[in-house]
């Protein structure tokens, strides 16, 4: 699996309370971060503020209902959404997966079944698609990086790279010590292996360690596991 589920962000939107609390804890159990929103109108107070990595939407929600949350949400986001919806709102179900929403569950549902369509809904987007995902600011030690301005800064200084030096730190960055084979990373960074050299990738490596550390010749950051791929040490 190319994503960890232990920071992906899941905003549950629900206005039944024990439906809510059971979804929450099968979801927590299965290593997701979980947030409530009991209404539309608090959900879009929470979306306002920070969009996170996956939206759980029940169609019918007192103050703003799920398809106009939707579509508003679909505006501002690409976030994965499921909706969730009661058998006699068939017609709307159809339309809230029109309107935008990545897949949907019908009441009554087993919720290690809506765990199961999250994990695909993620297998299938890619995490690094959705709108929050990318513009989270990182501070790892001495490195600073902004994906909103694309920037970087190494011990106070603002360092200049290029587009696909800056995807493969933030990728390797976002998840600090987990290794990345070369072909994740022609997958994920040049999107897709098939015309590029596997050389690139080390090329990359090398370009960004004189940039980054202090020492490229014995680098503390971005190491290379052998046989295997690298990874970024925070
Ligand atoms: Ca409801």
């Amino acid at each position: 699996m190319i994503f960890r589920m232990n920071d992906v962000r899941i905003l549950v939107v629900e206005d039944e309370p024990s439906l809510a609390e059971v979804v929450c804890l099968y979801l927590k159990r299965a290593g997701f971060q979980v947030q409530v929103a009991a209404d539309g109108k608090q959900a879009m107070a929470i979306l306002e503020k920070q969009i996170p990595d996956f939206v759980i939407l029940d169609l019918m929600l007192p103050e703003i209902d799920g398809l106009s949350l939707t579509r508003w949400l679909r505006d501002r986001s690409n976030v994965p959404i499921i909706m969730v919806t009661a058998r006699r709102e068939e017609i709307d179900r159809i339309a809230g997966l029109e309107m935008g929403a990545d897949d949907y569950v019908v009441k009554p549902f087993s919720p290690q079944e809506l765990v199961s369509r999250v994990r695909a809904v993620l297998r299938r987007t890619g995490r690094e698609q959705t709108g929050a995902e990318s513009e989270r600011d990182l501070s790892l030690g001495d490195i600073h990086i902004s994906p909103v301005s694309r920037t970087v800064t190494v011990r106070e200084s603002q360092i200049e790279l290029t587009a696909k030096e800056f995807d493969l730190l933030y990728l390797l960055a976002r998840h600090p010590r987990q290794v990345f084979t070369r072909e994740q990373l022609l997958e994920r960074v040049w999107g897709g292996a098939e015309y590029i050299d596997p050389g690139t990738v080390t090329v990359h490596v090398r370009r960004l360690r004189e940039k980054i550390e202090r020492d490229p010749s014995s680098p503390v950051r971005l190491l290379t596991v052998w046989g295997v791929g690298y990874k970024f040490e925070p």
